[in-house]
């Protein structure tokens, strides 16, 4: 049997007609750059979080660089991140003119820890960027109260949680900005790239709408801004699939309920760890090996069984090649956790569209590695 990492062509074929639909609608409009699918996107999308305002944007990584600049956040400033998300948050923080602090994940849930956090601030700091890492919310309670003692400001990444929430909070309750991707292999795909911030804070709406057009506050009129759009098109499709991604994370934390149960003896593995009264999303189900050398033996023996699993992020920011880069980066602590989980980790296929026998076969297979190994 093979099993993929992804169910794109699946996704599509269930909800062809609606996604056909709305890309017919767009292409006869003849509007496809900031025409009326995108304003019906964002008002959707603005919605479906709570939030007073959603502007789409390039990309997920643009969400976020922009929302910096939006604030005014730049060269001489410090953004504290964990080291063992994906790249493209520091990268953001570096493309803003920001210093990157690095401090390590909590060893449970991989997300950052709100005592690091606290202990890297110095006079410089400026903003946390909390990821809300393979789906599960950051623990936005604790991070909230340290912006606010501090004066910090707080951009939620989530690129790969969206529909999820903490106990006791939203996403885009206790932070200025939510930035979101929807470059196809995330939970809310399009058909290439895009990614939208979301915020109740009018200014950087505002800020973000002029950045992301050329800096233009009225036909001709420019300050140097930049040209990261998410076309309509894009929107089209987005606007098709939001109505259904509840369902669909719910399809996704029956898979991982699944990978849980039938897994939970493994002997030689750790399983992803579900903060009580969260709703983890599932963008990736994460195992652990819990002997990090035998990571990529695991990794092959599923990969040789035809599973397409992964590695979500084997190598942590700090870790990658030309480290030190030309680029402000400094590591506050140790960041034994992240580079534990980098070297240990295998991504289980996760996706809604997979049947009942993919993941028994999946779940088979680890264990009959787990028995040799464990
Ligand atoms: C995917 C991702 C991004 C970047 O999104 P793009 O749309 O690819 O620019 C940023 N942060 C995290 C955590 C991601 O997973």
């Amino acid at each position: 049997m093979k099993v993929g990492f992804y169910g794109h062509v699946r996704q599509y074929e269930n909800i062809k007609s609606e996604i056909d639909a709305n890309i017919q609608n767009v292409l006869m409009s003849g509007k496809y750059v900031m025409g009326p699918m995108l304003a019906k996107f964002e008002k959707e999308l603005a919605e479906y979080m709570g939030t007073k305002h959603a502007i789409g944007v390039g990309n997920g990584t643009d969400a976020i660089w922009l929302t910096l600049m939006a604030l005014g956040i730049g060269k001489g400033d410090e953004v504290i991140t964990h080291a063992n998300t994906f790249f493209a948050t520091a990268e953001a923080a570096w493309i803003a003119g920001c210093k990157v602090v690095l401090v390590d994940c909590d060893p449970k849930t991989k997300n950052l820890d709100p005592a690091l956090v606290e202990a890297a601030i110095t006079p410089k700091t400026k903003a946390i960027i909390p990821v809300h890492l393979y789906g599960q919310c950051a623990d936005m309670l604790a991070i909230k109260a340290i912006a606010d003692k501090h004066n910090l400001v707080v951009i939620e990444d989530n690129a790969q949680g969206i529909d999820g929430y903490g106990k006791g909070f939203k996403q885009g309750e206790l932070s200025d900005a939510v930035s979101i991707s929807f470059i196809i292999q995330k939970n809310l795909g399009c058909f290439g790239d895009g990614g939208a911030v979301v915020t109740n804070n009018e200014e950087i709406d505002r800020q973000i709408r002029i950045l992301r057009n050329h800096g233009s506050k009225k036909r001709s009129w420019h300050s140097p801004g930049f040209n990261s759009r998410l076309d309509d098109l894009q929107a089209g499709v987005l606007s098709a699939k939001l109505k259904h991604i509840t369902a669909w994370t719910d399809q996704r934390i029956a898979i991982a309920d699944r990978y849980s149960a039938g897994l939970k003896d493994a002997k030689a593995l750790d399983l992803p760890y579900t903060t009580p009264g969260f709703r983890h999303v599932f963008h990736l189900y994460v195992v652990e090996t819990k002997d990090a050398s035998k990571r990529n033996d695991l990794l092959k023996f599923l990969n040789d069984a035809g599973i397409d699993a992964k590695c979500h992020y084997d190598i942590a920011i700090h870790q990658q090649d030309g480290y030190p880069w030309d680029v402000d980066v400094e590591i506050r602590g140790s960041l034994e956790n992240a580079e534990k989980n980098a070297a240990s980790c295998v991504s289980l296929p996760m996706f809604p569209e997979l049947t009942t026998e993919e993941v028994d076969y999946v779940i088979a297979k680890t264990l009959e590695w787990d028995k040799a190994n464990g």
